[in-house]
């Protein structure tokens, strides 16, 4: 195994440390508390998880926490009042509502109701295109993260060939734009591309967003390339013993690790930066909406 590991949860805990003292700033100098608002709807078993960690996270690095739990067969009109509500309430500077929200209910609608200004997901239209220009604000947490690995690793991005596997809004456009804005050349595959192996042997970096277990190969791989791998899939391990399972990315860890520079490993790469990264928009959306210049360390 040649490749350096690319310890995401270690740096997230040190941005979740930087995070504490820029709240801490904010607290002291200027009397803000951030507040994050956090909604779940109905009662899925993984989305309860993420919310619970999110909620613990929180408050770890001395935000305000608002947890609002509505049950399965709240109406859309319900959860869009809660949304106006807190819209409205100077305490929630984050909102995030978390998905899939139950069929009843339109996604794309409590999404646009969102203030732009509490998007802390980045997801609603004004958001997405101040990310494009390159405007302060928050950025999608996940490719967040990812440029904060890549930067850490690399230095300057400028001039490297990145090839992005997805093209997903979560994903795989907002970390185009990213890596754009840090002039590398990039190239955004997806499931249409064809050749894609030869696409990803001319890349210094790869970002595998796909959702398809392993299937980018060590021999797609060019040598010393830095590979994140944002994916999360969960396949069975009959060698844990009978229905066991374990998670595993979208990249063969065992076989790219062999060949590239650096690679993220599942888990334990990019998942705990996904969190840290809301966090980190919590801290910029609280202060820009007091007027104030958000830290330059904790966005892209
Ligand atoms: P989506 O399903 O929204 O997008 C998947 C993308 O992969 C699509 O653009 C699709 O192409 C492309 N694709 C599918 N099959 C192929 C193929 N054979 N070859 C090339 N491209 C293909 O997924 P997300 O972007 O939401 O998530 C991707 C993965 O990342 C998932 O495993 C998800 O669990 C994980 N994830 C992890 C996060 C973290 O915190 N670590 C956060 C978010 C996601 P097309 O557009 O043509 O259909």
């Amino acid at each position: 195994m040649a490749a350096k590991i690319i310890d995401g949860k270690s740096f997230a805990e040190g941005l979740r440390a930087r995070i504490a003292g820029h709240v801490d700033r904010l607290k002291a100098e200027h009397g803000i508390t951030p507040g994050l608002a956090v909604v779940i709807v109905g009662h899925d078993p993984a989305s309860q998880v993420y919310v619970a960690n999110k909620a613990k996270q929180t408050a770890e690095v001395g935000m305000a926490s608002f947890k609002h739990e509505l049950p399965a067969d709240t109406s859309e009109a319900e959860l869009l009042a809660l949304v106006a509500r807190l819209n409205a309430d100077p305490k929630v500077h984050g909102i995030l509502v978390q998905l899939p929200v139950p069929e009843q209910i339109d996604p794309v609608k409590v999404i646009e109701a969102i203030d732009p200004a509490k998007d802390v997901d980045c997801f609603t239209p004004a958001n997405v295109g101040k990310v494009q220009i390159g405007l302060p604000g928050p950025v999608s947490c996940t490719p967040l993260g990812c440029l904060m690995l890549l930067r850490d690793q690399l230095g300057s991005l400028a001039g490297l060939n990145a090839v992005i596997i997805g093209r997903s809004n979560l994903v795989g456009k907002p970390m185009m734009q990213l890596l754009l804005r840090e002039n590398c050349t990039v190239t955004v595959a997806h499931s249409r591309t064809r050749n894609l192996p030869e696409i990803v042997r001319q890349a210094d970096i790869v970002v595998a967003a796909v959702g398809r277990p392993e299937m980018v190969r060590g021999d797609w791989i060019k040598p010393g390339a830095t590979v994140i791998d944002v994916g999360i899939n969960r396949i069975d391990a009959p060698e844990k013993g009978p229905g066991k399972t374990r998670l595993v990315g979208d990249v063969s860890y065992g076989e790219a690790a062999d060949v590239a520079g650096a690679i993220t490993p599942v888990p334990g790469g990019v998942g705990p930066m996904t969190i840290a990264c809301l966090l980190a928009n919590t801290v910029t959306t609280a202060s820009l909406i007091h007027g104030l210049v958000p830290p330059s360390d904790l966005t892209a």
